[in-house]
């Protein structure tokens, strides 16, 4: 349905009839990010304390082990773009997927061209998903000794998951089941399905 995005179509043109359904700047929606990735922190951190017990004595007392936290966020941070850059290749599939580089205090990867709706949900979530609840699991399971590790990396990668599940929920309320999305700059549109590439190749009347 979409292979047809990977004409030789001018990405930098939005569609005619792109509905933006989504602005992230400003301050009302980054702050709306920041409450929603510390609740996620929260309940994930609260939810995983069940079964992964750490020892916060120990991490203070070692400060050699309270260190090697550093490298494994950073390292975090850099798998949650990649998974984000997969699913944006191959379940999405974007006609174009680059890493941005250094943003806004992250790695940031960036994604171009309209993609199924669904499918786009998935790519925001994916990192979510995977970093906070299955690694755990999997760590939990067969090396409980990293637990502790396992817990910091499941609890700051919610903490870095607001904005994808903000994007998330917008992308399900507002636009209609089925529609294609794509986004430029801080904006996000979304149009019907049967736009299709030609549309979007179009750009200009
Ligand atoms: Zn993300």
């Amino acid at each position: 349905m979409i292979d047809d995005r990977n004409g030789n179509c001018d990405y930098a043109d939005r569609p005619r009839g792109a509905v933006v359904y989504y602005n992230h700047s400003g301050t009302t929606e980054s702050a709306k990010a920041t409450c929603l990735g510390i609740l996620a922190a929260c309940a994930c951190y609260l939810g995983w304390t069940v079964v992964i017990h750490i020892d916060i004595w120990f991490l203070i007392n070692d400060l050699a082990s309270t260190l090697t936290l550093v490298p494994v966020y950073a390292g975090m941070l850099f798998v949650h773009e990649i998974i984000h850059a997969i699913f944006a290749k191959h379940v999405s599939k974007a006609a174009k997927v680059w890493l941005q580089g250094w943003e806004r205090g992250t790695v940031i990867v960036r994604a171009k061209g309209l993609v199924l709706r669904e499918k786009y949900v998935l790519e925001l979530l994916a990192p979510f998903a995977l970093l906070s609840f299955a690694m755990p699991a999997i760590v939990v399971l067969f090396v409980p000794e990293f637990g502790w590790i396992a817990l910091f990396v499941a609890v700051f990668n919610a903490l870095s998951s607001g904005g994808d599940v903000q994007s998330a929920w917008a992308a399900l309320t507002r636009c209609p089941a089925g529609a294609l999305v794509d986004g430029d700059g801080d904006e996000a549109y979304w149009v019907p399905e049967t736009t299709k590439a030609t549309a979007a190749c179009a750009g200009s009347p």
